[in-house]
């Protein structure tokens, strides 16, 4: 039964008809009993899959003795929480926020408030890249710089300067006295897990030291594990002076994060930025027990042997469905199949087995499995991946011959 007739919810999203009332690890249970192995993880948000014991643990204890005080008082397990995320980072000091574009506004704000508190508030651009997503907000859309999100929201946030992905010489002609900083996902999630190479970061670094300028992460998405690592930066050993975190960053818990060196973050004195509900105690809890599994012996040792083994799969289902599937992506579990067919016809055949996955930019279905992913389900995944490929491969090889036909 269809209810999105009736719903009174701003239809900004073309939802599928399909609700589900609970979940165990990497599977979602329908309204209608049906079971579904969730390689979505509601966007690379539930990286310890669904009702992992720990969070709720964590959860129900903290909201028995108080879920919310605001930041006029220290919050021991903010502290807590923080302390934590820098000893695993570059960073030296945290900011929590509830969300991904949250964070991301906390870190545009940061990169120009630093360069402001050094003398020089005329510099407050930001070198971005085509294809990105940053969120949408106002400043985060301006960065993003895409036209499908930006349009009919009035001017544009001022301050970004947009270059192609991948052009070092872009992003040099790019900087005049204005710049404040360079805006990078070191894996483009939502513009198609698009892998930024190594050579490319660290190009990145060392232009943002010769002209003083910030490097900025958004590892929104990247960040929390889904890469391989804690934080994709680790990957390549190339750190930012700024990084954004959410998504996972609560196990499904709605917060974000602005990490930062103490000289990024000079600018942010006391009375420059806040949250009403930024690092509450509910919320740390939450990001502290993701922390206490993701931070265990062996658990990113286990996504990365998991990835391989994934990767292995696709790579020959690839091979045998070169008519629905061109290329494999990504790293860690944040994967993605460049399809040859529309992406939204694959995510659709994928469903039909049970199976849910997001679509991304330039015609890829990511991949995202919960980090708690077995091996079993990894295998049960590509069989599923498979038979929708057989079924899109036959379906368009008929359209084909129909349309030779006729
Ligand atoms: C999802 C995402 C955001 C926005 O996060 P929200 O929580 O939706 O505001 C920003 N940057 C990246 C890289 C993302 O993947």
């Amino acid at each position: 039964m269809s209810e999105q007739g009736t719903s009174h919810l701003l239809p900004t999203y073309a939802r599928v008809d399909l609700a589900f009332e609970r979940g165990e690890g990497v599977w979602l249970v329908a309204t209608n009993g049906e079971r579904y192995l969730d390689f979505t993880s509601g966007v690379a948000v539930n990286a310890l899959g669904h009702a992992h014991p720990r969070l709720i643990a964590a959860i129900s204890e903290q909201a028995q003795k108080l879920i919310h005080v605001s930041n006029l008082y220290r919050i021991p397990e903010a502290e807590r929480l923080a302390a934590r995320l820098c000893a695993a980072s570059f960073a030296d000091f945290v900011f929590f926020a509830n969300s991904g574009a949250e964070a991301m506004e906390g870190a545009i704000k940061m990169a120009r408030k630093y360069h402001s508190a050094n003398g020089h508030p005329e510099r407050y651009r930001i070198i971005t890249f085509d294809g990105a997503f940053h969120g949408r907000t106002l400043a985060t859309l301006a960065a993003g710089g895409q036209k499908k999100y930006l349009d009919g929201f009035g001017p544009v946030v001022e301050g970004f300067d947009q270059v192609p992905f991948g052009d070092l010489d872009a992003v040099r002609g790019a900087i005049t006295p204005e710049t404040a900083a360079i805006l990078i996902e070191p894996i483009m999630g939502e513009g198609g897990v698009r892998v930024v190479p190594p050579e490319f970061l660290r190009a990145l670094r060392q232009i943002c030291d010769q002209h003083g300028l910030l490097l900025v992460f958004d590892e929104v998405q990247t960040g929390m594990g889904r890469a391989g690592e804690l934080f994709a930066y680790q990957r390549v050993g190339v750190a930012p002076d700024i990084m954004a975190l959410a998504k996972a960053l609560g196990g499904g818990f709605p917060m974000g994060a602005v990490l930062a060196t103490g000289e990024a973050a000079k600018g942010m004195t006391a009375g420059t930025h806040g949250s009403t509900f930024g690092g509450n105690p509910l919320a740390m809890a939450a990001g502290n027990a993701v922390l206490d599994v993701m931070l265990a012996d062996g658990f990113f040792d286990r996504v990365k042997r998991l990835s391989l083994l994934f990767k292995q799969k696709l790579a020959a289902i690839k091979d045998r469905y070169p008519s629905v599937i061109s290329e494999v992506r990504g790293e860690g579990l944040l994967l993605g199949l460049r399809a040859v067919v529309p992406s939204g016809e694959l995510v659709d055949a994928l469903r039909a087995e049970k199976m849910i996955t997001v679509a991304a930019g330039d015609n890829v279905v990511r991949l995202l499995p919960p980090l708690i992913v077995t091996e079993g389900e990894v295998a049960d995944a590509a069989q599923r991946i498979e038979r929708a490929c057989e079924q899109l491969a036959n379906k368009h090889a008929q359209a084909l011959t129909q349309g030779a036909a006729g």
